[in-house]
């Protein structure tokens, strides 16, 4: 899919399936995320193994958010408490038209017609663009990569690098038409220049800025937000009002904790040892920077998660995207195939829970359960158990309907349930399966071809014949020959 056609696109149209092979065949695309994901994994592996206490970071990190989303009620509102004493105003909203709402409103006080914007995957789940278009004000990414996507008219394909999926001629090509520059090089200078220059007379001009956040930090009612470029520090201090859109699970309890999160994230993130830029803000300072502040706290699906003992670690995710760069399917299909906001691992099991398992029902099956997520995660987030769960709900959810109940993927697997639970009618099958299989063994002995559903299988791999002996009854030979 072009770029262009990208465009009209919207999330969640397609189911993953449909989507991953339509991009399957954008060999151009698989290139670009299979180059980027291999340099950004490499590094996160590298400068990972340098810290002896790795996985010690990884333990406290997972407990530091577990106990946090324990007791979230409990650091929000001291969050909250906090942030207003430092003179910040704390909005909370249920869901994203609520957020939008307050969002929109706040510009509006101001009469502002356009704002900066930092990079934030929260307002691309809320579709604050688009709200903000639609009522007059001009939202401006100031990311280079987030630039990229709102001058191509694309989506993010990944949330750390949002345009990875593109190329430096394809990047040069896009700036050459939009900032006019017609004679512009592709070295990365040249387009960091050109970038730099169309952004910095905003930065100066522009009085509302929105960003989002890596964390909040209860016992100082502190907003910290990581980047590599220096737009988010310029649209930090530069405007008047700064507004900061955050999702609730994004509290931790104190100062102290970021110690452990300023180590993991950069490393599993970007493969650097440290941020370019870490900024903590706490309120308002007469004088210096934004003089009004505002944080959104975003549920949009998040207190079900909570109340899901089995998927409320999906909640710790602090967004490195390590799992991205680790998971073969990504490797493949890239980031626009998952139809989310969030894609690769973390994106197949909180996309599904943020919409209720209502869209994004067919991203659990968007793996092969091969853990590459799990091993690299920073905050120890097992994804294959919370997919494997997420699939049993989706089953047990169809199950529950008419449909679902007669469909012959459910017979078959309610059958297979029926053979496997007993040894003898499993003996029987494999007797039974033995005389079936004579016609599709072929000399090798493989089976190769199956007819009906039972293709699906056979398609992409050989099927091994059943053997003549069951491993008990091989067992049982061996025993009476002692
Ligand atoms: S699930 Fe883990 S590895 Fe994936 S983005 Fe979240 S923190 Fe990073």
């Amino acid at each position: 899919m072009s770029v262009a056609e990208n465009l009209e696109h919207k999330w969640h149209t397609r189911d993953f399936p449909t989507a991953a092979k339509d991009l399957l065949q954008n060999s151009q695309t698989r290139k670009n995320v299979q180059h980027a994901t291999n340099v950004i994994q490499g590094k996160r592996n590298k400068v990972s193994a340098e810290l002896p206490d790795w996985e010690d970071l990884r333990e406290a990190g997972a407990q530091v958010k577990a106990h946090t989303l324990k007791h979230l009620d409990y650091y929000l509102t001291q969050f909250e408490e906090n942030c207003t004493r430092a003179g910040g105003h704390v909005h909370w909203a249920s869901d994203a038209a609520e957020a939008n709402r307050i969002i929109l409103s706040l510009v509006q006080a101001q009469q502002a017609k356009e704002v900066i914007k930092i990079k934030t995957m929260t307002s691309e789940e809320i579709g604050l663009n688009a709200h903000l278009e639609a009522n007059g004000i001009a939202p401006i990414e100031t990311d280079l990569a987030e630039l990229i996507i709102q001058m191509g008219k694309d989506r993010p394909s990944h949330f750390v690098a949002p345009a990875l999926h593109v190329n430096r001629q394809q990047v040069r090509a896009m700036f050459q038409r939009e900032m006019h520059l017609p004679n512009l090089g592709d070295r990365p200078e040249d387009l960091a220049e050109a970038a730099r220059n169309y952004l910095r007379e905003k930065y100066l001009r522009i009085k509302v800025a929105i960003s989002g956040a890596n964390f909040l930090v209860a016992d100082s009612g502190a907003v910290c937000l990581v980047e590599s470029e220096g737009n988010g520090r310029m649209c930090l201090t530069l405007p008047d009002v700064l507004i900061s859109i955050v999702g609730i699970e994004k509290v931790i309890p104190s100062y102290r904790d970021l110690e452990i999160y300023l180590q993991t994230l950069p490393r599993s993130a970007t493969g650097e040892r440290m941020n370019p830029y870490n900024s903590t803000w706490c309120g308002v300072t007469p004088g210096d920077g934004p003089q009004e502040f505002h944080v959104v706290l975003l549920d949009n699906g998040r207190s079900p998660i909570l109340a899901d003992k089995e998927a409320r670690q999906t909640l710790q995710c602090i967004r490195c995207a390590a799992c991205l760069n680790a998971c073969p399917v990504y490797h493949q299909t890239g980031g626009h195939a998952y139809e989310s906001v969030y894609a690769g691992p973390i994106g197949a099991i909180l996309t599904p829970q943020l919409q209720s398992m209502e869209q994004g029902r067919s991203l659990p099956y968007a793996s092969s359960l091969c853990g590459a997520c799990y091993q690299v995660c920073p905050v120890k987030i097992n994804i294959p158990e919370v997919l494997i769960h997420l699939r049993g709900k989706i089953v047990r959810e169809d199950q529950a309907t008419l449909a679902g109940k007669f469909s012959l993927w459910n017979i078959g697997m309610q059958a297979v349930a029926f053979l496997f639970k007993d040894s003898k009618r499993l003996e029987m099958a494999e007797s039974l399966g033995q005389i079936g299989q004579k016609v599709l063994v072929s000399k090798n002995g493989f089976i190769e071809w199956m007819p009906g559903m039972l293709g699906g299988w056979t398609q992409t791999r050989d099927l091994k014949a059943i053997p003549k002996q069951s491993f008990r009854q091989w067992w049982a030979e061996e025993k009476s020959r002692d």
